[in-house]
């Protein structure tokens, strides 16, 4: 990291949502994974990756995880034995975890995680040969419980880490914008839910106008906000994203869609 030219650019790194969906999707080949496929091959070179994982969830702070060598996580159940077989062999950036604790204090470093499925999932796509290291940062999120952090908190803590853009690092958060796992339909085809349609093109609506607040307040958009959104985990990974956004910075959807009927696996890039 002191010596900037000599590796990674250092230019101002896009930031990425990425909704992730289902785990048949990490060897599916589809109009979605072909989708990461295409955005993997068009970004600048990162000189590491930064996930914010929906299911790395950890109550009372949030952690970074400085491991060296990420192990992969298998944190889904039931699904075809050929995905407990894949590994995702990044390296970790435990220069990036340092970074991300140095810059709030409110960041414990953890060495215990790895990467998860909303992490690898995903990268096994965009970076399949998993030549660019790659850490995590969790949520802090407690299950059901009054505790929570309001949401603006997690937009604020976000803020805190706009340098990393600046560092070469890529950061992705990783989510689902409209999930809601009670109403999913178990084809992953299924047609979508009109509910979770028209929750998730509220959404969508915002984003174009750069309205964070009502993001934010997203329970405000009406019935379908409480059922396309029924808890934070997936939807906070887009709320730190947002917070990254700079001035005048544009968006643009590098995928729209549908999985389960419930789920929406829109992403988009700034910057
Ligand atoms: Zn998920």
């Amino acid at each position: 990291m002191d010596n900037p030219a000599a590796s990674a650019n250092t230019m101002r790194m896009p930031v990425l949502f990425v909704g992730h969906g289902s785990p048949l999707n990490i060897t599916l080949k589809n109009a979605f994974t072909g989708s990461l496929e295409a955005l993997g091959g068009s970004l600048p070179r990162p000189r590491a990756i930064m996930v914010i994982s929906a299911h790395w969830l950890t109550s009372g702070s949030t952690r970074v995880c400085g491991a060296a060598k990420p192990r992969t996580i298998y944190d889904f159940y039931g699904f075809p034995e050929e995905l407990y077989q894949i590994r995702y062999p990044a390296r970790g950036y435990p220069e990036g975890a340092n970074l991300v604790a140095s810059l709030n204090k409110e960041v414990h470093s953890d060495q215990e995680w790895g990467l998860d499925h909303a992490s690898w999932a995903i990268l096994k796509h965009m970076y399949p040969q998993a030549d660019i290291p790659v850490f995590e940062m969790s949520l802090d999120y407690a299950f059901g419980s009054r505790s929570n952090k309001p949401i603006q908190y997690h937009y604020d803590l976000a803020k805190s880490l706009k340098k990393l853009r600046s560092e070469g690092i890529l950061i992705i958060g990783s989510g689902n914008i409209v999930h809601n796992l009670r109403e999913i339909d178990y084809n992953l085809e299924g047609k979508p839910f009109e509910w979770a349609v028209d929750m998730d093109e509220r959404v969508k609506r915002n984003l174009l106008k750069r309205n964070h607040e009502d993001l934010i307040h997203y329970l405000n958009m009406g019935r379908n906000a409480s059922l396309g959104v029924p808890s934070l985990d997936h939807y906070l990974p887009m709320i730190y994203t947002l917070a990254l956004q700079e001035a005048g910075e544009p968006l643009r959807f590098t995928y729209e869609g549908f999985q389960n009927g419930s789920v929406s696996m829109r992403c988009f890039q700034i910057g």
